[in-house]
């Protein structure tokens, strides 16, 4: 017979909140920085959302959310993120971890000089 006083329920600290898929089996173990994981759950979190691993989300869902591929620069300066480490890292987010944000074109006003007056007589 069972001895039900040692049972314990499975904690689940890794299932993306989107889709469900694994993300540490996967290799998407990471930290953004806090704007864009604001923006990612902005409007969506709901009563257990802090519970651990409740606010998890694998790079597909983040970056559906947040609507664009995300960049190096999205990612926090903390060991997690160091792509050097040894650990186990899914492609896409390796590539991301490396990805350069496209330069935005800046258009600035230049201002014109107005031409030089015409040299005194
Ligand atoms: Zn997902």
């Amino acid at each position: 017979m069972m001895d039900w006083s040692s049972w314990q329920w499975p904690v689940v600290l890794s299932a993306c909140a989107d889709c469900g898929v694994g993300t540490i089996t996967l290799g998407e173990f990471y930290m953004v920085r806090r704007q864009i994981w604001e923006k990612a759950w902005a409007g969506r979190r709901r009563p257990w959302t802090h519970l651990p691993g409740q606010e998890i989300l694998c790079i597909g869902c983040l970056e559906a959310r947040i609507g664009r591929t995300l960049t190096r620069s999205d990612f926090s300066d903390v060991p997690v993120n160091d792509i050097n480490d040894g650990s186990y890292r899914s492609d896409r987010l390796r590539d991301r971890l490396i990805r350069k944000a496209k330069r935005k074109t800046i258009v600035r006003a230049t201002r014109r000089t107005a031409p030089a007056p015409p040299a005194a007589a």
